[in-house]
């Protein structure tokens, strides 16, 4: 079976170029493995990438919003409004403070939180609002802002998906409160495991700094006596490691190429679906408002081909395209979230993203061949079931 044209392209696979070698040897060679200069020299290119004064390198993207609610003191008896489509750390952050995540459902169109639903869910309990940038489409901010300023509310924005993406021409993580970015191998770059928070605001930044290690007052090197140190206030340990953040700088070296890759790659399946029957896409009304840096592709199927969801991702994966799903379920439908809550509400919109959608490869892995091979390869198993 096996020939020359046999292609084995999975959904994620990091790219990295011979400088990351170098810059994790030079740590190594160092022997200084945090504390060093590659988190600072890393936190200051994402700071020049995404026009924020404030960067905070973490250990991942959970433990960003989990320090995030911490901070806020968010605790039991408290809520937090969270979308129902989003990977289930958005809402374990809230249960990691003790406070409960309130469900809302997609809108139909992006799998982005629907803002209509909002405002009913709020009570004199809801201290914040998460938004998720669904497949790195940017949220529409300004109503959000809006309801979180008459009842004030914090505005936390989970862009683990949205590096890249803007809203109205600011970088997804600066229109709300913070936004905190995972850098987990499948994600728009990697740290291995890691994230980076951002936020507008000094007073929460300097707060969160002291939040990430254990609320230390001196930095390492700034101890006159070694091993001297006193805490100010509560803390965690949050902190990224110098071999992350040397990977990280590297990532960001390539960062251009890897979004013209991705968007390139997007409109080129967008451009080939088009006139494929029996499927569709989100509904990405890219503006001057929305910039999209595109996490991936994702292929949903109308009704007549749901039932065959499986069988196409494994005719996909057969030969040789990888496919993923964004996510497995709403997370109230989670077992955990379920039973703990008594969810009973259905998350129709956002189901329709978990049960009939298929999630393509587009990042920087995927060459030029292998789009044109995916799209080849998607449009004949289409073909055959409808
Ligand atoms: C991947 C992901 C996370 C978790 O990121 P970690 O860095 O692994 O903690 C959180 N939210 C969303 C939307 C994600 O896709």
């Amino acid at each position: 079976m096996k020939n020359n044209n046999f292609k084995n392209i999975p959904f994620g696979s990091p790219v990295f170029d011979k400088k990351t070698y170098s810059l994790i040897k030079k740590v190594i060679d160092s022997k200084k493995l945090v504390h060093g200069p590659m988190i600072v020299e890393f936190e200051k290119k994402f700071s020049i990438l995404t026009k924020s004064k404030f960067c905070l390198g973490v250990s991942s993207c959970t433990m960003g919003m989990h320090m995030i609610y911490y901070h806020l003191g968010i605790q039991k008896g408290d809520e937090v409004l969270v979308p129902a489509q989003t990977h289930v750390a958005t809402a374990m952050a809230v249960e990691a403070v003790g406070a409960k995540p309130i469900f809302i459902d997609s809108n139909y169109e992006n799998g982005n939180i629907n803002l209509f639903e909002i405002e009913s869910k709020i009570t004199n309990k809801t201290k914040a609002i998460s938004v998720v940038h669904y497949l790195g489409f940017p949220v529409d901010m300004k109503p959000i802002m809006r309801i979180a300023k008459k009842y004030k509310l914090f505005v936390l924005e989970d862009c683990a998906l949205s590096l890249g993406s803007k809203y109205e021409n600011i970088h997804t993580g600066l229109i709300g409160d913070a936004g905190v970015f995972s850098f987990y191998p499948v994600k728009h770059i990697t740290t291995s495991e890691g994230g980076m928070i951002i936020t507008k605001h000094k007073k929460l930044y300097k707060s969160l700094k002291l939040l990430r290690g254990f609320g230390v007052d001196k930095d390492y090197d700034k101890r006159k006596i070694p091993g001297q140190y006193n805490t100010l206030t509560k803390g965690l340990n949050g902190r990224m490691s110098e071999i992350e953040a040397a990977m990280g700088i590297s990532q960001l070296n390539n960062f251009n190429f890897f979004l013209k890759r991705r968007s390139n790659n997007y409109t080129f399946l967008q451009n080939k679906f088009q006139k494929l029957k029996n499927i569709s896409s989100l509904n990405t009304n890219v503006n001057y408002k929305f910039f999209w840096s595109p996490y991936c592709y994702a292929l949903i199927l109308n009704k007549k081909l749901i039932k065959y969801r499986n069988k196409i991702m494994l005719s996909l994966n057969n030969q040789g395209v990888g496919t993923s799903i964004y996510y497995p379920k709403p997370v109230p439908c989670m077992k955990y979230f379920k039973n703990k809550y008594k969810i009973k509400s259905k998350f129709n919109n956002a189901m329709r993203f978990s049960n009939n959608a298929v999630m393509l490869p587009i990042a920087q892995h995927v060459s030029k061949k292998d789009i044109s091979y995916i799209a080849s390869k998607v449009e004949d198993v289409i073909k055959k079931f409808s």
